[in-house]
């Protein structure tokens, strides 16, 4: 039997390449500085390995901004844009550039597109494939890496993403073809990494497949069947790991055991039911990897439950066939948990029941002694303790609260509906709330200045009192409302001003989360997020945003809308518990939103808005599984704002997102007023809502506040005139896209007032 790791956490336990790179961007320092560092936290992660006793370590899976950038990088796939630039620059250079864009010298090149990586909170930079795309080898960074491990003393394992999920990654920038086309030109140029990697003494190949574990077209299984059997054609000798992660095998399975490869891995965090099949499927010339240490999640392993996953494979295949190993790239879990030192944050008792990235490799090479014939008595104490922590964990008492759990039990479809339909809430709303036509609002959150920024750190370190830093936010907070009455904005806000961000905020205040001091993760190049931990049963102690609401409601007779994250994105953007089902959670917190909503109710708030821009990012990979999800997903939210009267008026929010194929589910999350995202693709996304007929009230965003740029008032007349053909003018509000917390005051100012005006214009039209 034998351990391996299918990618380690880049970024540093200090967050040195973050540091290395943005000091580098800046002109802070120079390359040797970046590449000196990345050399540095490569070897101390291979060498973190090789002393826990991994068997199997990668390469490659370092990177200085994306993994999936690299592939490109190194298959040549370079779009034209930057052909300038890879002539002239360093190989680095040319590589920020696709990732960030280009604005020097003369140049203006976009950056290329980002998204997210499969159902995780990494964003990869999307390959950009042409017709007659043409491939070659450009960059060498997999070769050089490999060396790099030799000379530590390590043959490596270099990951490389699989030809396949490398195609189906893309995306075709003009029609006329189908990207899975490409492979036969995209193969030759991975049969040349091969004979490089073997030639420099490379035994073992880790190909990440993901795709493998999702809904596949007949032309993409018809590319895996082409490409392996070629590959392994050139390369007898290799050993070649194919592995899936993220989902369950499922209906691809005998096409994965069919492949002409060595290993396969499968995930069995997220699909441990596909174990028996996979054992009776596999032939006998394969091996199998078994993903069993979550590497999506931050709790320690169950050694009881994996050693029976362990035992099950070594009877039915033998141990020489059995690999253990995490269930996917140790990416997405926090560096090392013994950095966490501060218990006023995190108590001894919740972080014995953790491990981050460095503590679950440990756990890998824990479970394979353990699966030996005659474990030592060191391993055999490391499993007492790991016993005693999973207990402890189940009967906690921070963790379990009898009052949640029974407030859970007693909820029924009822606590899910407003008391009447939105027709007859609309009319209970507009008596009272005496909206006019084409009502302007914006998205919450205003500019957070450096000032701003400057008092809650201060506030931390204790260098301002309650008092002061209160006093700091109310003048802010006041500020914000005499200049939305003054520029004429129907129902405004508070700004924010008190949050750092809008899932932390409210995790700090709830029952049942933790926070980390230095739990980051990767989430694109440089930048990081620290997800808050949610441990246990979630309530709500004492009211969250009610000071701050009435506070500024008090300030005028115009309406101030409250402020609440949702269910969905409050559970999406978190580390969540693995002892109960994400669904059970999420009522817990609406449940807690819920009782906020009533709260500001009661307060005298009459408009309050639940952000959900995380409910589409939740959807499963599997198609299969989406209804299920949506089904739990917006009950959670109809729960949280179905406390309030027919007069309130709830509002959602939601980012751009395709809306076509959960339209459905959008209208019966049964907000009053939506705002979308819209302006970026012109309008076009309000046609899924124009032919759905959706019946609520909505707010198509009338300009990007993605962007410094300050819109003309005719240019968002324009695009309302584009919403009102398609959606009737009693049902449009006007606001900006998003949130303007990362905006200047001086853009925002501007930007808004031409929104006043053209929303005035249209009335003015509409009047005629
Ligand atoms: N209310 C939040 C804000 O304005 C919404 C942010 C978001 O949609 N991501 O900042
Ligand atoms: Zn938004």
């Amino acid at each position: 039997m034998q351990t391996h790791i299918l990618g380690y956490p880049r970024i540093g336990s200090n967050r040195e390449l973050k540091k290395a790179c943005e000091q580098y961007w800046t002109g802070k320092t120079d390359l040797n500085h970046l590449l000196e560092t990345g050399k540095i936290i490569k070897n101390n992660h291979w060498k973190l390995q090789q002393e826990a006793g991994i068997d199997l370590i990668p390469c490659n899976d370092f990177s200085y901004y994306d993994q999936v950038l690299d592939m490109t990088l190194t298959v040549g796939a370079i779009p034209e844009r930057y052909r300038q630039l890879a002539v002239q620059k360093q190989e680095t250079d040319l590589y920020f550039a696709m990732a960030r864009g280009f604005q020097q010298e003369g140049l203006d090149i976009t950056a290329m597109e980002m998204t997210k990586w499969f159902d995780t909170n990494y964003h990869y930079i999307v390959p950009e494939f042409q017709k007659d795309q043409e491939f070659s080898l450009f960059s060498d960074k997999i070769i050089q890496e490999f060396i790099n491990a030799k000379e530590t003393g390590i043959r490596a394992k270099p990951v490389i993403i699989g030809p396949v999920t490398y195609l189906l990654l893309g995306k075709e920038k003009e029609g006329g073809f189908d990207k899975l086309d490409l492979i036969r030109n995209l193969l030759p140029v991975y049969l040349q990494i091969l004979k490089e990697l073997e030639n420099h003494g490379a035994e073992y190949i880790q190909f990440d497949e993901p795709f493998l574990a999702l809904d596949l077209s007949g032309k993409a299984k018809e590319a895996y069947g082409f490409v392996y059997a070629e590959i392994r054609k050139q390369f007898p000798n290799l050993k070649f790991i194919v592995a899936t992660y993220f989902e369950g095998l499922k209906d691809n399975l005998s096409l994965a055991a069919a492949l002409p490869v060595n290993m396969l891995h499968i995930d069995l965090v997220r699909c441990p039911e596909q174990l028996d099949k996979a054992l009776n499927t596999i032939p006998e010339t394969l091996s199998l990897s078994l993903g069993i240490v979550d590497g999506r999640n931050i709790w320690k392993n169950d050694f009881e439950k994996s050693l029976s996953f362990i035992e099950k494979a070594v009877r039915k295949i033998g141990s020489e066939r059995v690999f253990i190993a995490p269930s996917c790239s140790l990416l997405h879990a926090p560096s090392d948990l013994d950095l966490e030192k501060n218990e006023d944050i995190l108590s001894a008792e919740i972080k014995q029941w953790m491990a981050f990235a460095k503590q679950k490799v440990h756990e890998i090479v824990i479970l394979k002694k353990l699966a030996s014939e005659n474990p030592d008595y060191n391993t055999l104490q490391q499993f007492a303790e790991n016993k005693k922590a999973l207990e402890n964990r189940r009967i906690s008492t921070l963790i379990h609260n009898q009052d949640v759990k029974d407030r859970v039990d007693v909820t029924t479809d009822e606590d899910a509906k407003r008391s009447s339909p939105f027709k007859a809430r609309k009319k209970s709303q507009q008596d009272i709330l005496q909206l006019p036509l084409f009502p302007t609002t914006t998205i919450g959150s205003f500019p957070q200045t450096k000032e701003v920024r400057n008092w809650r750190a201060k506030f931390k370190k204790g260098k301002l009192n309650a008092e002061q830093y209160d006093a700091l936010l109310k003048q802010e907070t006041e500020r914000t409302i005499r200049w939305q009455e003054e520029i004429g904005i129907d129902v405004l806000v508070h700004g924010e001003f008190e949050r750092n961000d809008m899932v932390e905020y409210f995790g700090e205040q709830l029952a049942g989360f933790a926070f980390t001091q230095n739990g980051w993760v990767q989430s694109y190049g440089s930048r990081c997020v620290k997800p808050p931990v949610i441990y246990g049963d979630v309530h709500r102690p004492a009211p969250m945003t009610v000071y701050w609401s009435e506070y500024a409601q008090s300030l005028t007779k115009k309406w101030v809308k409250g402020m609440l994250t949702g269910p969905v994105t409050i559970l999406q953007w978190s580390f969540v518990r693995d002892d109960q089902p994400r669904s059970l959670t999420c009522k817990q917190i609406a449940l807690a939103i819920r009782d906020e909503v009533t709260d500001l109710e009661r307060a005298g708030i009459r408009i309050i808005q639940i952000d959900e821009p995380a409910i589409r990012e939740g959807l499963p990979l599997r198609a299969a599984e989406w209804q299920n999800y949506l089904r739990w997903a917006v009950e959670a939210f109809r729960i949280s704002a179905s406390g309030v009267e027919d007069a309130t008026q709830i509002h959602t929010h939601m980012c751009y997102s395709e809306f076509n194929d959960i339209i459905q589910n959008i209208a019966d999350m049964d907000a009053d007023v939506i705002t979308i995202e819209c302006s970026r693709s012109q309008m076009e996304l309000l046609n899924a809502f124009a032919d759905f007929k959706y019946p609520n009230e909505i707010g198509p965003g009338v300009y990007d506040i993605h962007s410094p740029r300050v819109p003309s008032k005719e240019e968002m007349v324009e695009l309302l005139k584009k919403a009102q053909a398609v959606i009737p003018a009693e049902q449009l509000w006007v606001n900006p896209d998003c949130g303007l917390k990362t905006r200047h005051w001086e853009e925002t100012e501007k930007a808004l007032i031409a929104m006043v005006a053209a929303s005035k214009e249209m009335s003015e039209v509409f009047a005629l």
